[in-house]
């Protein structure tokens, strides 16, 4: 880190620190009086061995640890409960995550030989829109954007990465259709019903086609999910190199959305 980098993070410590005497609040993952997330709950969340799985038995999925502990508590306040300031921890966990996932799409393009030099798509899947209303904001667009910037300030000696990072682009590529519900609490084939109600937009359908694609979701269960992402997004051209999920979950019913 540069001295003027390390003088900036210093400031923002101390600004927080000073902010959690005015302001006495509780760490988001411990629950201590602290900030809204403490040194040690934050070095947990932003540290991750990336797992590697098919899903659907067809897509190279990438995740960024289980879906447990500190890391599930974040992530329900970030997403259910309006807390947008978590999308640091969150995001820079992601990071570790899609780091992999732009080198699976580097080598799948070497592979594919077909050596055009368009930018890799990191495809959000899509929340419903009235869900979106109420939150304020897209939460994978945000811990995205989030886990980019780091990959591109982290990998800066990596040549090869740092290309593949400058180059790639989040594109908001699918939207959900009417009928859409949450994945809650639905059954087998309702989960794969509801899942499909998803499909680009025809105005990004040109943008998308022969291009390579990661897609980008919260947490992957059974799979319904992505596989009817990734299904729409092959059906107008695209080619999706991989998925990078924050979380691997068992199926409990009480988790995918
Ligand atoms: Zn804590």
């Amino acid at each position: 880190m540069t001295e003027p980098a390390r003088f900036l993070v210093f400031m923002r410590e101390l600004a927080l620190d000073l902010l959690a005497v005015v302001w006495p609040t509780q760490c988001a993952g411990c629950g201590r009086a602290d900030r809204d997330l403490c040194g040690p709950c934050a070095r947990e969340v932003r540290t991750c061995t990336v797992g590697r799985s098919e899903v659907g038995g067809r897509w190279l999925t990438l995740s960024c640890g289980e879906y447990s502990g500190v890391v599930r508590d974040l992530l329900v306040r970030f997403k259910h409960g309006g807390e947008f300031g978590l999308h640091r921890a969150l995001g820079d966990r992601l990071a570790g995550g899609l780091a992999e996932a732009l080198a699976v799409s580097a080598a799948a393009a070497q592979h594919s030989g077909s050596g055009a030099p368009t930018a890799p798509l990191i495809v959000p899947v899509p929340s419903r829109r009235a869900r979106v209303r109420s939150r304020g904001y897209a939460h994978m667009t945000v811990l995205a954007q989030r886990a980019l910037r780091r990959v591109k300030r982290a990998n800066w000696a990596d040549n090869d990465l740092a290309r593949e990072a400058s180059r790639a682009l989040i594109y908001r590529g699918l939207v959900t259709t009417r009928g859409r519900t949450g994945q809650v609490g639905l059954r087998s084939q309702d989960r794969i019903r509801n899942a499909r109600r998803v499909r680009v937009p025809a105005r990004c359908e040109r943008i998308l086609r022969g291009r390579q694609v990661i897609l980008i979701d919260d947490i992957v269960t059974t799979g319904a999910t992505i596989s009817a992402a990734a299904e729409a997004l092959i059906g107008v051209g695209a080619q999706v190199t991989c998925v990078l999920a924050m979380c691997r979950a068992e199926r409990t019913d009480s988790v995918e959305n």
